[in-house]
């Protein structure tokens, strides 16, 4: 192929992300070429982008951030004929794929925890002026890799509606999967971001009894109760962390939520989070990916009252598929194709800036996508 394809180039911390123009060259064997259409801002990406994660901190990788993203079949590389569930893939379809992939020779890989692999994440963080350059979602294309999965998706799901199924949508399914969400249970979700919607509506799904979601933002507690909440504890109202507990404590019949979700990103909303469990309840933080945060707690409470805190990262591949069949069931029961706000990749900066003042001032978007014009 001798064309080329633009790229939004991550320099370091604290720059301004730059457009790049890339050859696009042809994939090798069992790769595939992905012409993206929509890629989402996941939190994770804000992380690396503010600093946080160590990541291109004091500058000399560039590459190419984001990892949540759909598109379209652009080239075939020898060998890669068919989707992970054995249909035929061809160029023009329209595919979600895992962003990451593992080593196969590891413990964990040997054990079958592909998504526990120490390499898994190799895929993302790669120099961009490397050929082939696209492997971020924040770019015309992206070249998946001989190990990574394929599926392709129904026609009935938009792009809107499917951009967020191979980070965010896979994460939390996987997540209460591993917390062992059981039916009837109570779940309390902190958080309303693109991971606690999904949480709300896939805890909802799996048989809970009740979804209490915590935010502090009315879009996104309007959100939530479209997503299938029960109930919303809205930060603003109930500022006191003390009074929020309460309420959990007053929701679930005095015995605390049989699951709490923290899809926040921050430490400081566990000990609260911990005070809103029952015994024998799990914690499960999914958000927290960068180092050299903490929080203070009393494991008292934890071995007292027989809790537990979980944390998980990644999924296994099957999950694309459970992702993909819940869209299908519920896109008419939750509004899973509502994209906040669409930026064109040359306004990239300015979505994350968007999303980043949202975090810190609650003005700004929810959540930003980026249109790649596919
Ligand atoms: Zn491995
Ligand atoms: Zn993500």
């Amino acid at each position: 192929m001798a064309e080329k394809g633009r790229a939004a180039i991550f320099t370091g911390v604290g720059e301004p992300m730059e457009i790049r123009q890339y050859p696009v060259v042809d994939p090798g064997r069992g790769q595939a070429l992905v012409r993206l259409s929509v890629s989402n801002i996941c939190g994770s990406d804000l992380h690396v982008w503010r600093g946080d994660t160590g990541i291109g901190r004091g500058g000399g990788l560039e590459m190419i951030l984001g990892h949540e993203m759909t598109g379209r079949i652009a080239k075939l590389g020898e060998g890669r004929t068919k989707d992970a569930l054995g249909r035929t893939l061809k160029e023009g379809d329209r595919v979600v794929f895992t962003y990451y992939s593992s080593c196969g020779h590891c413990l964990a890989c040997l054990r079958g925890d592909d998504n526990q692999c120490m390499t898994s994440l190799m895929t993302v963080y790669r120099p961009a002026a490397e050929a082939p350059h696209f492997l971020g979602a924040y770019g015309d294309y992206y070249y998946v890799s001989r190990k990574q999965s394929i599926l392709k998706v129904p026609d009935s799901l938009s792009d809107d509606m499917v951009a967020g199924v191979n980070c965010a949508l896979c994460q939390v399914i996987h997540g209460l999967l591993e917390a062992d969400l059981r039916f009837g249970e109570t779940v309390v979700i902190q958080g309303a971001g693109g991971l606690g919607l999904y949480a709300t509506s896939v805890a909802r799904e799996m048989g809970a009894h009740k979804v209490i979601v915590v935010d502090g933002v009315a879009e996104r507690l309007e959100m939530a109760k479209r997503m299938g909440a029960d109930e919303i504890i809205d930060i603003r109202e109930l500022t006191d962390a003390r009074a929020r507990t309460s309420r959990v404590m007053e929701l679930t019949d005095g015995w605390g939520a049989d699951l709490v979700v923290e899809v926040v990103g921050f430490p400081e909303v566990m000990p609260e989070g911990v005070r809103m469990m029952g015994r024998g309840a799990r914690y499960l933080t999914l958000g927290n990916i960068s180092p050299k945060q903490y929080y203070k707690e009393d494991p008292s409470i934890l071995v007292g009252g027989n809790r537990s805190i979980i944390g998980v990262s990644l999924y296994p591949p099957i999950v694309l598929k459970r992702a993909l069949d819940f869209l299908e069931r519920r896109k008419d029961t939750y509004p899973v194709g509502d994209v906040p706000k669409k930026y064109p990749l040359e306004k990239i900066n300015d979505a994350f800036s968007d999303a980043d003042q949202f975090a810190k001032s609650k003005k700004g978007v929810t959540r930003a996508s980026i249109d790649l014009g596919a």
